[in-house]
């Protein structure tokens, strides 16, 4: 009997450990949805491109749709899909009731949401959402010739970003000073400080790094091996980048005629007036900047809640219409306009994408079938299906030519350059200092004084005040060797 009843107690211990480690591994949770999930379960969708599109024959097909067949496959449940009835993806009224698919979901007209919904806080407060299946944020839509008028002027300027701008006038004073400080420093560039004129002025310094920055040559032509090393490494410099700069600048001008909008950043939208910007009523984007406390997002509300009638649409599509047929920019969310931008070529979206956000499967609050779909979509994730999907519905119709691929020549593309012309300068000026070293030593050794009193006589020389007369007659009689000379003999 004793036997009997330690075995049983083995048995159910067993059993306890056995379904405690079990508890929470994916199959288990599938199997307790399996059996928590109605056989058939209702979901409601958008019609958004493309996300879901209505077929020929009245059909739902799209990625929302995939997504939703994968998921069903993998939890095992039956399904009825729906568009959504107003059309809206869900925001609350004044009085606290929720529309769009939100709304179907409180009122339980649906079970699950199956569609590019964005997860919002007001929005989880009110449903439950599985973890994002798409990431996205906010983009600016526009017409490829829209804003582009008037925006060449300065064109000739765009080839290089502003830091490369920058760097290349920092490079080219430094260049000059360099220039001039070896032009009076090398013993070969100015033999006879105290009687003779400097060639290598600061000015002519100045005037010879543009001579060479433009490929014109210009005078004077360095003589001294230190002054030959800068000169070497600014031509190297100026011809890499004016190769960098005609390459870019042909390919601007290409994209030019092929009308790349000079609208790049939500700023750009503000300081304009010639196209009216918008967003859809009622969405998580409108939400976005209405709650925003960075002050251009608020410009951007006041600027669209001044004039809602007149620039708020009621759908995405409406939004790629406008865009289109008027001087419009449409605020949205990238992915979906990433599709548009795919299959109209004459459409463009700008480069800055604003307030990520995701989209999630949504249930009503604290549904048992989050945590399940969560799971299921991970999974998806993970073997790549969610990719394939996107790649399938995403597919690029437009030809490369019609894809905006330039962007200005930025700083670190050119790094290595500036490299070059920092480890050329610095040899240059200490070359210089050598060959002035040279030259002290064997003046000292024809007075007979100490090199360095020879040496700061000379540095006082060239960069001391101007020498009386008296000091120049001193200074002409006493013998002198000029190193230059030396290496010519
Ligand atoms: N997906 C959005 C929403 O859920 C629509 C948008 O914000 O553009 O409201």
């Amino acid at each position: 009997m004793e036997k009997a009843l330690t075995l049983l107690l083995a048995v159910v211990l067993l059993s306890l450990g056995h379904t405690d480690g079990e508890e929470n591994t994916g199959a288990a949770v599938k199997e307790r949805t399996k059996r928590q999930i109605p056989k058939t379960v209702t979901v409601t969708t958008i019609l958004e491109k493309p996300f879901a599109m209505k077929t020929e024959s009245d059909a739902l097909e799209g990625y929302a749709v995939d997504l939703l067949s994968e998921l069903a496959q993998s939890l095992g449940f039956n399904y009825t899909l729906h568009v959504v009835k107003d059309g809206k993806y869900g925001s609350k009224d004044q009085e606290g009731n929720w529309n769009g698919m939100v709304g179907e979901i409180i009122r339980k007209e649906a079970t699950l949401a199956v569609a590019p919904l964005t997860i919002t806080t007001v929005r989880e407060n009110a449903i439950s959402f599985s973890k994002p299946f798409m990431q996205t944020g906010i983009g600016i839509l526009l017409k490829k010739d829209a804003a582009a008028e008037g925006s060449y002027l300065f064109g000739f300027l765009s080839p290089f970003s502003k830091e490369l701008w920058i760097g290349i006038i920092i490079s080219y004073v430094i260049t000059s000073l360099c220039l001039f400080l070896v032009g009076r420093v090398s013993p070969c560039e100015w033999t006879e400080p105290a009687s003779e004129q400097n060639q290598f002025t600061l000015l002519n310094s100045l005037w010879y790094g543009v001579g060479a920055l433009t490929l014109q040559g210009a005078e004077p032509q360095p003589k001294s091996v230190s002054a030959r090393i800068i000169a070497v490494i600014w031509w190297v410099f100026s011809i890499t980048l004016l190769a960098a700069y005609i390459g870019s600048f042909a390919s601007y001008i290409n994209n030019n005629t092929n009308h790349t909008p000079n609208i790049q950043t939500v700023e750009d939208l503000l300081r304009q007036d010639k196209l009216e910007f918008g967003t859809m009523s009622n969405s998580s984007t409108f939400n976005f900047f209405k709650n925003s406390k960075n002050p251009k997002f608020q410009m951007i509300y006041e600027y669209m809640d001044k004039r809602k009638d007149r620039v708020l649409v009621k759908s995405f599509s409406e939004g790629v219409q406008r865009v289109r047929e008027s001087n419009y920019a449409f605020l949205g969310e990238s992915i979906s306009q990433d599709f548009v931008v795919a299959k109209h070529c004459d459409l463009i979206r700008a480069p800055e994408v604003i307030g990520g956000r995701g989209y999630g499967i949504a249930a009503e609050l604290d549904s048992p079938l989050i945590r399940p779909l969560t799971i299921a979509i991970l999974e998806l994730f993970e073997s790549g299906r969610l990719e394939y999907l996107r790649q399938k519905w995403w597919e690029n119709t437009c030809s490369t030519k019609d894809q905006t691929g330039w962007a200005p020549v930025q700083t670190q593309m050119l790094g290595g350059i500036f490299l070059i012309l920092g480890i050329g300068l610095a040899l240059g000026l200490i070359v210089s200092f050598i060959e002035l070293v040279c030259k002290s030593k064997s003046n000292a050794d024809l007075q007979k004084r100490s090199c360095c009193s020879a040496f700061s006589e000379e540095i006082s020389l060239r960069f001391g005040k101007t020498q009386s007369s008296e000091g120049v007659e001193k200074d002409q009689k006493s013998p002198t060797s000029n190193s230059c000379d030396e290496v010519k003999a």
